[in-house]
């Protein structure tokens, strides 16, 4: 069978391997990587998932795309030493269900993409004495579970660049307290700050001599880990062959993405709710056809969220037959009327995530954080204007509530527990390096990290 091989949305560099993909994160034309086709799993296949643990139903479909490059065994290790904790569906009313993806050991569901990210990407250069640096910007999540994940991990060392006022104390202990090959730097910025100083990085041939990758969800390596939570859902709350509704409360549109990815492969999906918070680039292109980029972001609830143009836009606008790059220029439209059929979004505010979280909590004694109560949000929204028809929906919790405690205790009263693995972490002595948003003081550091880091 010849390789899956995998091509540049922006179609200007040759398309590599799932490795090459992997290690490189964004193209060399600055577009990202998609398969160049879908490997399929059979409804009989799919039908053998109720019951399966979740590290056999991600050795299932993962390998379908790994086939290539690492051998079956070595996968199927890999799935059972990463996902060692529930992924619980709960039934809320009705045949809708929240999926809690907070159980993992940085409490979002970043932690899936990185625990997969972070072994194979540890084998790939392993293979050949390689050395790599993982530069990752994020407004919190992404670089706790990308900083958790690639601890310890043999040739890899981990940069990791936080917007100083945004991320919570608790946020920020999960990937302070790590220490040994991961530095995290506090910039006195945005996270747009933090994200520009990454993306110039990338770009800089000052920096070619240090090989750099992305842990951001412009890496494919992000997308295929996090299809496997969809084909879970629905194998425990789907009939064989039912359709069903997810929605996953988006900002650079990776979560949804795995959605897609699953869907393609064959899971039978009715719709892909994306809502977003405050900003509404997207939303407003599903209704306008015109896409206009948010600058600077605006600051939410749902601060994960806090995206003025979603990266993975360009991957969704190439899957529908369209080419965005990665400017946010449409080149080329995609069939809006087949996204429209798919995928639904609504912009949910500060003022409806509270309302939303104060009602579920109130009538379903369920508790959400904010960006969970976007999801269910946007999912009432999409209701609005189409039917259930008695299918299965599952609204997705993609953090720990306990991560946002200052809304709970404002609201409530109380404040939520605390997962004993987190509680645990938070107590550790915090070491990071503190930096203004000056690129050039940023490639200084590089450089000197680079050194110091060969002479160890
Ligand atoms: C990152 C994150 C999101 C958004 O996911 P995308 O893949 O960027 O759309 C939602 N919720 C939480 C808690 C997150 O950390």
């Amino acid at each position: 069978m010849a390789a899956l091989l995998f091509y540049s949305t922006n179609g200007q560099s040759p398309p590599v391997t799932l490795r090459e993909a992997f290690l490189q994160g964004q193209a060399p034309d600055r577009g990202l990587y998609l398969p160049e086709k879908f490997p399929a799993l059979t409804p009989a296949e799919i039908a053998e998932f109720p019951g399966l643990p979740y590290s056999e139903l991600a050795f299932r479909v993962l390998s379908k795309f790994t086939a290539d490059v690492v051998p079956d065994d070595e996968l199927a290790a890999i799935c059972r030493e990463a996902y060692t904790f529930a992924v619980p569906l709960e039934k809320v009313h009705d045949r809708v269900h929240l999926m809690r993806l907070d159980q993992g050991p940085t409490a979002s569901f970043k932690d899936f993409a990185a625990l997969l990210m972070a072994r194979l990407m540890g084998r790939f250069i392993g293979q050949d004495g390689r050395q790599l640096t993982i530069l990752t910007a994020t407004s919190g999540d992404t670089g706790a579970a990308v900083a958790h994940a690639f601890h310890n991990v043999p040739g890899i060392r981990v940069i990791v660049l936080f917007p100083f006022a945004e991320v919570a104390a608790s946020q920020r202990k999960l990937m302070t307290t790590l220490r040994g090959n991961v530095r995290t730097v506090a910039i006195d910025g945005k996270f747009d700050d933090c994200q520009a100083m990454v993306k110039r990085a990338f770009a800089d041939d000052a920096l070619r001599s240090i090989p750099l990758s992305s842990a951001n969800s412009i890496n494919i390596g992000r997308l295929l880990p996090q299809s496997v939570y969809y084909f879970h859902a629905a194998s425990r709350v789907a009939q064989a062959g039912e359709p069903i509704v997810f929605s996953a409360p988006s900002g650079n549109f990776g979560d949804m993405m795995g959605a897609i990815v699953a869907a393609r492969m064959g899971l039978p999906v009715k719709k892909i709710i994306a809502p977003v918070n405050d900003n509404d680039a997207f939303p407003r292109f599903l209704q306008t056809g015109a896409y206009k980029k948010i600058v600077p972001s605006r600051n939410s609830l749902s601060n994960a969220m806090n995206v003025g143009h979603p990266s993975n836009l360009a991957r969704l606008m190439a899957l529908y037959g369209g080419w965005m790059d990665e400017t946010g220029v449409i080149h080329r439209m995609p069939d809006l009327a087949a996204l429209r059929r798919d995928v639904f979004s609504s912009s949910v505010s500060d003022e409806r995530t509270r309302e939303t979280f104060i009602r579920v909590w109130n009538t379903h004694r369920l508790l959400l954080e904010p960006h969970g109560a976007v999801a269910w949000r946007g999912f009432e929204d999409w209701l609005e204007t189409e039917t259930l028809d008695g299918l299965p929906a599952v609204i997705l919790e993609t953090a720990n509530p306990a991560k946002f405690p200052e809304e709970i205790e404002k609201c409530f009263g109380w404040s939520p527990d605390v997962p004993p693995a987190m509680a645990a972490m938070i107590e550790l002595p915090e070491d990071y390096d503190r930096m203004k948003p000056d690129y050039e003081a940023f490639r200084a550091y590089l450089l000197e990290n680079h050194r110091s880091g060969r002479r160890e």
